[in-house]
């Protein structure tokens, strides 16, 4: 295999859409010779154009040279067929997302190189085991998973197979630095590593939604103001469309033979039955204009109907609830007077649990989520038959502190303890059956999904205890195997060691 750093490094794609020509892109401005191919007349000499235009424009905005770009222009070919891939010394294949074509474009791209040219593809979704399973040498195959638009997404992700050969995961690695990207190594697994982390962030939240909890705009407001998510998960669906995250779910959900930690609810197949998928069709979790703006989203924040209290009881919580009732200006009792609220910050439990195993008074009983940021917004959570002008004393003096509320039903767990303990299992499950390494699940889902953390250091972050705990009781109180903790969270928790702690 040739030097992936050589000058003379030739790239062939196979298909000039939206990806083909993102990663064709990327490759010419890694100072790649590229060859783009496919099968619609014309496609290609239109792909080369159309990246060589989009060059031009970082050429007018000072970010390219002209230099250069004269230069790419020279190394930029369009190919009628795949006998011009004759010199490749890697070729990326990116056509439609179909395993039957996928397997004989594989074919028609073995038989057109020569024998110690890498074959990658682009896919998604689909195993690189199951393309690559007609073809003679299957040491050099391996996935190269581009995110879209190429040239803006730094992260890729080089998938090995089982037989594909060390030596050429190295060189897709150096092959995708050269690109400018950033690479993570995965296995070959349903969902690679991002699309596969990914679940449960939009899974938890409408299973939050499907249970009544709370609304997507309340959940949205929790997660982007408590936990520093740049989107909710309800906008982000709508975002990518309902009729892309919803089977993309259901692939991994099957791949991973019905886990239920990866399962959706019925509020997720009900938009996509009633046609609702997002910003495209102008509704989804909520209503777009022609623009894509929202229109009047629904308020997250809760509208006391009692004045401040003035006194609470606080029931364990410790240090962290003592100082919150504190900086809310409330007198903490000694002892319960019968009339004050009495405060709380469960982990994984929701006031009914909590009363019962503590005695407290449920009606009195105001839960609030310590787990997360709440210099901004607080959630504050009740039983059923609760008195509302107990919860409303306790929102009423956190918005008297400057801070919103967010008054949901009861849950174990409230939404970001629920949401990001199942984000942190299922990185700590990802490691735990080898997707990839700590830090490279934590890398791809920061670059590929913007998340403020990656799983592990989520759970490192909020805990490994708290999270196990947070798991625990959801399990506990729902009997679900959905909560159940990975076996990596609870053996580092247990001991007490750092979450990034190999087997
Ligand atoms: P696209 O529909 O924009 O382009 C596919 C191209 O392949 C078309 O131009 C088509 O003419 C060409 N093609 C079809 N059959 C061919 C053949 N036999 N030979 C040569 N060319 C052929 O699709 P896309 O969005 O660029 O996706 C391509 C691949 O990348 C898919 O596997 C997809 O899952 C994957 N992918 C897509 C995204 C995304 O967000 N679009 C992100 C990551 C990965």
């Amino acid at each position: 295999m040739i030097d992936p750093n050589d000058k003379d490094f030739t790239v062939g794609i196979v298909g000039a859409g939206a990806m083909g020509q993102g990663i064709a892109q990327v490759a010419l401005t890694g100072g790649m010779n590229v060859i783009l191919h496919d099968v619609r007349e014309g496609a290609a000499e239109a792909g080369i154009s159309a990246v060589l235009k989009r060059l031009a424009r970082l050429v007018e905005k000072g970010k390219l040279d002209e230099k250069e770009l004269a230069a790419m222009r020279g190394r930029a070919i369009a190919a009628s067929s795949l006998g011009e891939f004759s010199a490749c010394h890697l070729v990326i294949e990116a056509v439609f997302e179909d395993l039957d074509l996928k397997q004989r474009v594989f074919g028609e791209i073995e038989s057109a190189v020569s024998g110690d040219c890498v074959i990658a593809t682009n896919t998604s979704s689909i195993l690189i085991s199951s393309i690559a399973r007609a073809s003679e040498n299957r040491g050099r195959i391996a996935g190269l998973h581009f995110f879209n638009p190429v040239p803006l997404m730094r992260l890729v992700e080089v998938i090995r197979c089982p037989e594909t050969r060390p030596d050429v995961v190295d060189f897709l690695v150096a092959v995708g630095t050269r690109m400018g990207r950033t690479p993570v190594v995965a296995k070959d697994a349903p969902g690679f590593i991002v699309n596969f982390g990914g679940r449960s962030y939009t899974t938890e939240a409408m299973r939050i939604v499907h249970d009544g909890v709370a609304t997507p705009a309340q959940i949205d407001a929790v997660m982007r103001d408590c936990c520093g998510f740049r989107m909710g998960p309800c906008e982000l669906m709508d975002l990518t469309g309902v009729d892309v995250n919803f089977p993309a779910t259901q692939v991994i959900y099957s791949g991973y033979n019905d886990d239920p930690r990866l399962k959706t609810s019925f509020p997720h197949r009900l938009l996509l039955e009633s046609g609702q998928l997002g910003r495209k069709t102008h509704r989804g979790n909520f209503r777009y204009d022609d623009k894509g703006a929202m229109i009047d989203p629904p308020s997250p924040d809760h509208v006391p109907g009692a004045p401040a209290a003035k006194s609470v009881v606080l029931c364990e919580g410790g240090d962290a609830l003592k100082a919150f009732a504190a900086a809310l200006g409330l007198a903490v009792l000694g002892s319960d007077d019968g009339k004050s609220p009495l405060l709380a910050s469960p982990l994984g439990e929701d006031c009914t649990a909590f009363s019962v195993r503590t005695g407290a008074d449920y009606r009195r009983l105001v839960a609030v989520d310590l787990s997360a940021d709440t210099s901004r917004r607080v959630t504050v959570m009740t039983a059923p038959g609760a008195d509302a002008a107990a919860r409303d004393g306790v929102a009423a003096a956190i918005i008297a502190s400057g801070r919103s509320v967010t008054a949901i039903k009861d849950s174990p767990g409230f939404i970001a303890q629920r949401i990001r303990a199942m984000i942190a299992n299922l990185g700590c499950e990802m490691a735990q059956i080898g997707v990839a390494a700590p830090d490279q699940i934590d890398l791809a889902l920061k670059l590929g999904l913007n998340y403020p953390l990656g799983p592990l250091e989520m759970a490192e972050t909020m805990g490994a205890a708290s999270v196990l705990s947070i798991l625990a009781n959801i399990q506990a109180l729902t009997g679900e195997d959905r909560y159940r903790p990975s076996a990596w969270l609870r053996r580092r928790a247990s001991l007490g060691l750092s979450i990034a702690t190999p087997d």
